[in-house]
């Protein structure tokens, strides 16, 4: 019977949930896991606390800061077509994720003055190795009771599409993620879903990702890139959610280590101002926005050492549950956790990989140069190949990123905007690579 004890009270709070915020919450997939996780192992709030303290104390100790590049897999798994979403959307979501975590995304002047200083850039990097697209006429729901996170998406044998090495490539799959059902009744629709990194000491067993070949990200088709025609209703019915590609942004942020900004106090746990995300310079928050952008909301009134004042709430962070046209940031402190995930247990998707051969540039010019708002890049390759242009400052500095794109054989022009650049001079950092060969 004490077994039974837990999930008694894990379906009360869902009961709750879904009488307080009926027809349908929208929520992310790793506050349902780490509450049932939070069921299973009472030790976890320790864990995560110490596991937190540890990354930040190495973070500290990385006094040179370089930009960490991350190989990428999308894998597009779809039933109906409109869920086969199109190479634009994806590139779309992959630059979206390359602006908000180096903090060149347009609205970051949004941001209120208090918390110009804190928002930092992570200068992580994300590249696409390859799009990999399997049809299936599998359905795929987070089973609650069962624990289990859409196993059956990540596998060929049950209509999913296997993993490439998770150990070297952040595998993202996109689906159309079923309504959240127990026993018949809805309780929610899942958006996005991550395991948290695995292979830190003091994680207990059971948070990260319960095999090697699950671990990764899932994005509901409807919610990826800012460009997709595919619409989401927000909960109670009152119109549609704004999608800016951010619920991706979100669950990479959980994939390298962070949890919600309000410190998951408010679904199922106490909703109070005593839970922590294990980071200093994010304020306290006694539980998640409503999809909202509540600027002058503070649910914690409390003096904060790391301000030393009482802040209002960071509803612009990435990971709170505001609207997406809110969020516009990471905190340095959140960052700083992010990179040294990404150099600990995680370190193998910073390998090079090896399947994309370079391809050689036979020429390259660029015209008018100088430019005003727009320059023509002129390219001329000896076969097929995605090309990666990057402008580069004088410092070394990233500054724009362009997703890579299939250029054909001989000579072929691309445009740049140089609008968005100040007044300088740049490099143009140009990678061709032969289509992958799997
Ligand atoms: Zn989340």
């Amino acid at each position: 019977m004490k077994q039974l004890l837990p999930l008694l009270a894990f379906l009360a709070g869902l009961a709750m949930l879904s009488a307080q915020n009926a027809p349908l919450p929208i929520i992310c997939g790793n506050e349902i896991f780490s509450h049932i996780v939070q069921e299973k192992y009472p030790e976890l709030d320790a864990a995560f606390r110490a596991t937190f303290e540890e990354a930040a104390r190495q973070s500290h100790a990385v006094t040179q800061r370089s930009p960490l590049h991350v190989n990428v897999v999308v894998h597009v798994v779809w039933n109906d077509p409109a869920e086969n979403l199109a190479d634009s959307i994806i590139l779309n979501q992959i630059q979206i994720l390359n602006a908000d975590y180096n903090r060149m995304n347009a609205d970051t002047g949004n941001l209120r003055a208090y918390f110009q200083d804190v928002a930092g850039s992570a200068d992580i990097h994300f590249e696409l190795a390859e799009i990999v697209r399997v049809q299936t006429n599998a359905l795929f729901e987070v089973d609650v009771l069962g624990g289990d996170l859409l196993s059956a998406l990540k596998s060929d044998a049950t209509g999913g599409s296997n993993a490439w090495d998770t150990e070297h490539y952040l595998n993202i799959w996109i689906c159309k993620i079923q309504p959240t059902t127990i026993f018949g009744l809805t309780i929610g629709q899942t958006l996005g879903i991550a395991f948290p990194p695995n292979g830190l000491d003091h994680w207990p067993e059971g948070v990260s990702a319960p095999t090697a070949e699950q671990d990764g990200v899932v994005i509901d088709f409807r919610a990826v890139g800012s460009n997709n025609p595919n619409t989401i209703e927000v909960a109670g019915g009152t119109g549609n959610l704004t999608i800016k590609g951010r619920t991706s942004v979100h669950e990479v942020g959980h994939y390298l280590g962070l949890r919600h900004i309000w410190g998951d106090g408010g679904f199922l746990g106490p909703n109070d101002c005593a839970q922590s995300d294990g980071v200093d310079d994010t304020p306290f928050a006694s539980a998640q926005s409503s999809f909202d952008c509540e600027v002058t909301k503070n649910s914690c009134e409390q003096v904060e050492a790391f301000y030393n004042d009482d802040p209002l709430d960071l509803v612009e962070n990435f990971m709170d549950y505001s609207q997406e046209s809110c969020m516009n940031m990471f905190t340095k402190g959140q960052a700083a956790l992010m990179r040294s995930v990404l150099m600990g247990p995680r370190a193998g998707l910073l390998d090079p990989v090896s399947i994309r051969q370079p391809v050689l540039v036979l020429d390259s010019r660029i015209f008018p140069n100088p430019a005003q708002d727009r320059a023509m890049l002129s390219l001329q390759l000896p076969e097929t190949a995605d090309v990666q242009i990057r402008i580069i400052s004088p410092a070394g500095h990233v500054v724009l990123e362009m997703p890579a794109q299939p250029f054909s054989s001989g000579q072929q022009q691309i445009a740049i905007d140089t609008q968005v650049l100040p007044v300088g001079i740049y490099f143009v950092h140009i990678q061709a690579n032969e289509k992958t060969q799997q």
